[in-house]
């Protein structure tokens, strides 16, 4: 297949992208020509029917299991995928675990899984990946992280406190790594509203929740995986290559 797309020639390495947004940027980047390294930590089968779907579009990807919360199996996942791609044009940290716990009823364990998962997790791919992620000149060519916080990162939620303060770490991390990283290395931000994927299933709501989630997103539907990908395309390549630092909000216009 001919080298075409926004994204041709650049390799990215998507976390947590056996399901879900993950697994719909990496399809997306491949479409846009882009080879994917494939971060799963478990559903195996699926990682490698995503890899496979990648391939069939005439892209390379590979698949490697990494618990991004572990600093050391982050490295070893870097590692291996530096290998086959010595250099990491676009990173996105998407990884994440989204539970809900009161405060009188949060455990010291808790909070620190979801801040490992949801948010040390970004520091250790990011730091592991720095080696190898492209350096533009003055943001030509510029390599390009991506971080996937939540909407709940901007406004905190009764129940999802441990959650929200960890997605609004992310956009924090994304402005301080913009700053220390610039002017070669592009570092953005999406804060998904309500998509519909395992983590957030829509089918088993009943139908006056529904209809309340509804009446609060203006455009009247939830979102899909590929309305995120389509963005996540977008800090990728050049045509956001005056952009770093950003968060960008796709919830389809949600009111809280
Ligand atoms: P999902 O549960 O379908 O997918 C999450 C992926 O992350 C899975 O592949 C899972 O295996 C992986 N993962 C979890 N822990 C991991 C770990 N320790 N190491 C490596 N991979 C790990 O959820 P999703 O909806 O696709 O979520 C993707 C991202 O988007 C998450 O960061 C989530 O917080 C964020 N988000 C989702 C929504 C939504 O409504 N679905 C809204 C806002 C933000």
């Amino acid at each position: 297949m001919p080298d075409v797309g926004s994204l041709a020639g650049r390799a990215a390495l998507v976390t947590g992208a056996s399901r879900g947004i993950g697994r719909a940027i990496a399809l997306a980047f491949a479409r846009e020509g882009a080879d994917v390294v494939v971060n799963y930590v478990e559903q195996r089968e699926k990682a490698e029917s995503g890899a496979a779907a990648i391939r069939a579009l005439g892209r390379k990807a590979i698949v490697i299991r990494a618990d991004v919360a572990d600093r050391r199996q982050v490295e070893a996942m870097v590692a291996e995928a530096a290998v086959e791609f010595p250099v990491i044009d676009i990173l996105v940290n998407n990884a994440g675990i989204y539970e809900t716990k009161e405060l009188a009823d949060m455990t010291e364990e808790f909070m620190d899984r979801m801040l490992a998962v949801n948010l040390r997790s970004v520091v250790h791919c990011t730091r592991a990946c720095l080696p190898h992620l492209r350096r533009g000149k003055k943001g030509a060519g510029a390599g390009s992280v991506i971080n996937v916080s939540s909407v709940l990162g901007r406004h905190g939620a009764g129940g999802t406190s441990a959650y929200s303060a960890a997605k609004a770490g992310m956009v924090s991390l994304t402005e301080s790594f913009a700053e220390e990283l610039a002017p070669g290395i592009r570092v953005n931000c999406i804060a998904p509203g309500y998509v519909q994927t395992d983590m957030n299933p829509w089918d088993d709501r009943d139908p006056e929740e529904k209809t309340q989630i509804l009446s609060d997103i203006l455009l009247r539907r939830v979102g899909q995986p590929e309305d995120i990908a389509e963005v996540a395309v977008f800090l990728a390549g050049e045509s956001s290559r005056w952009i770093t630092g950003q968060t960008i909000v796709v919830d389809g216009g949600t009111r809280f």
